[in-house]
């Protein structure tokens, strides 16, 4: 679900037309629509609605100050995992008290940094940590709130490189050693135990491994929560969104096309956890990212060249790799459609980037309306994963941001001069 649709054959975000937003902007460009983001934070706290919760955003899915604020606005609190995060969040004016702070390597500095400024709590993933964190809190003379974050060891069905929940991966706790790594937080001095967290991977899109999961952990939580009297269960992020409107069918996607009752919705995913929730008694936090922007932003890209070589056409665009890794990096599909919209024959295309590399590219083989040099081109749904993970690879200045709400929209971040790429290098004094 989301606000991005033709009208008369042009592609408008909300109330604004995408190419007029082009034309003041130029390209590659991001555009976000503030009511997607709005109506699926909305649609999520009212599945959780029966339970007393707080939805943490996750920062790292996409982390521009009008996306921080506009969600602060709704009452989210946000999940971050770096001290850079955490100075995003403060620098968009939210509340510090509604933070949680995850990540395997927070470092000493970041560590400080989060209890002078009063995070919620840490979510902390090792032994080695809750030390540190003792250590470090003891020498501020604060006590310093924590979660341990359990990997319940399920399968998830999702992509490799974005499932966390087994012990295959370097994320949180062994399921069987928990029990014990509270026994020992609770004799250092300077922690309280205020939490359980558990995460168990991203674009998930099916509700049975969450459910799953909750199931597996409640037991474990029902004890932790009366000996050390907690307060939340954290029941992470990782709720999907659909990338691909027509899903690819076959044996070797059979994970793609859960069962229909399976499918995830927040309604689904509510109305199964909620249940099993409850009679804990706690708070309970959850982490989405994708869910909330996944499908609010779009990336607009110019055709700069059709080439045509023996059987095969690529339509080479101003966006790359650099702007969206997604695709060379988790084989992402992103639906492309132009902002005109056409008629005639499908054509196989692959749409690339100019990075000088074979990965870059956003699609192989597929059927596409006809384009031209000059035409422009929106890969849907990439509000999350996006921006965040651009680079500036080729010397590629990062791409603006474009916040639209209704019939207004604003520049949510300027185009990076290119100059600003090498500002922060300095010749060394023998080369000059
Ligand atoms: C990445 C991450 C999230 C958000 O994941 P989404 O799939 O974007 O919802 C939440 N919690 C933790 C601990 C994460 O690492």
């Amino acid at each position: 679900m989301h606000h991005f649709h033709y009208i008369r054959k042009r592609l408008f975000c909300e109330a604004v037309a995408v190419e007029s937003l082009v034309q003041k902007h130029g390209t590659p460009l991001y555009v976000y629509s503030q009511r997607t983001l709005t109506e699926h934070f909305q649609r999520l706290d009212r599945a959780f609605a029966p339970l007393d919760h707080q939805i943490c955003f996750a920062v790292k899915s996409n982390g521009n100050l009008c996306v921080l604020r506009a969600l602060a606005n709704l009452g989210s609190g946000f999940d971050i995992v770096s001290g850079g995060e955490l100075r995003r969040v403060l620098a968009a004016g939210a509340d510090p008290r509604r933070c949680v702070f995850a990540g395997v390597g927070k470092t000493g500095a970041e560590i400080e940094f989060a209890l002078r400024r009063g995070v919620c709590y840490f979510n902390v993933e090792s032994v080695p940590e809750l030390e540190r964190l003792n250590r470090i809190a003891a020498r501020l003379n604060k006590v310093a709130p924590v979660a341990v974050r359990v990997n319940p060891n399920v399968e998830a069905f999702t992509h490799a490189k974005i499932t966390t929940g087994t012990y295959a991966n370097k994320f949180g706790i062994a399921f069987e050693q928990v029990e014990a790594v509270y026994d020992l937080a609770a004799k250092m001095k300077n922690l309280r135990l205020r939490g359980l967290q558990m995460h168990i991977g991203s674009q998930l899109t099916r509700v049975s491994p969450f459910a799953k999961a909750v199931r597996k952990v409640l037991p474990l939580a029902r004890r932790l929560a009366e000996k050390y009297e907690l307060e939340f269960f954290n029941i992470g992020g990782g709720l999907g969104i659909v990338y691909q409107p027509a899903l690819a069918s076959g044996p070797e996607n059979w994970w793609k096309t859960p069962a229909a009752k399976d499918i995830l919705t927040p309604e689904r995913y509510g109305a199964d956890l909620a249940p099993l929730l409850e009679p804990l008694g706690l708070k309970i936090l959850l982490e989405p990212g994708r869910f909330i922007v996944g499908n609010a932003g779009i990336l607009v890209t110019r055709v700069e060249y059709v080439k045509r070589t023996g059987k095969k056409t690529f339509v080479i665009v101003d966006a790359a790799m650099n702007d969206l890794i997604r695709p060379a990096f988790y084989d992402a599909y992103h639906e492309i459609i132009p902002l005109t919209r056409k008629n005639g024959a499908a054509l196989k295309t692959d749409v690339v980037g100019g990075v000088c590399e074979s990965g870059d590219y956003f699609c192989k083989n597929r059927p596409l309306p006809k384009v031209v040099e000059g035409d422009y081109l929106a890969l849907m749904s990439a509000g999350a994963y996006g921006f965040v993970m651009a680079s500036n690879y080729n010397a590629r200045p990062l791409a603006a941001e474009v916040l639209v709400n209704g019939n207004q929209s604003a520049v949510a971040r300027q185009r990076q001069p290119v100059e600003a790429i090498w500002s922060g290098e300095k010749l060394a004094p023998w080369l000059k």
